[in-house]
């Protein structure tokens, strides 16, 4: 079963679910919406992983 993840703090695989954390390693100096092939260490299948480098802004009106 194969079903897409996201999350911001580190890439989930799409086959078991291990989180690598240290993904951040091998998109160091990516540029927004590169693709990487990744090889699950703890299942040993490989997924895709994509960054998405933007970065959110949340604002509101300062209080008077
Ligand atoms: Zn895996």
């Amino acid at each position: 079963m194969i079903e897409e993840t996201i999350s911001k703090e580190s890439a989930i695989c799409p086959h078991c679910g291990y989180e690598h954390i240290d993904i951040w390693e091998v998109f160091d100096g990516a540029s927004n919406g590169e693709i990487k092939e990744i090889d699950c260490p703890s299942c040993g299948k490989v997924y895709i992983c994509e960054i998405d480098t933007t970065p959110t802004y949340y604002t509101k009106p300062k209080e008077e």
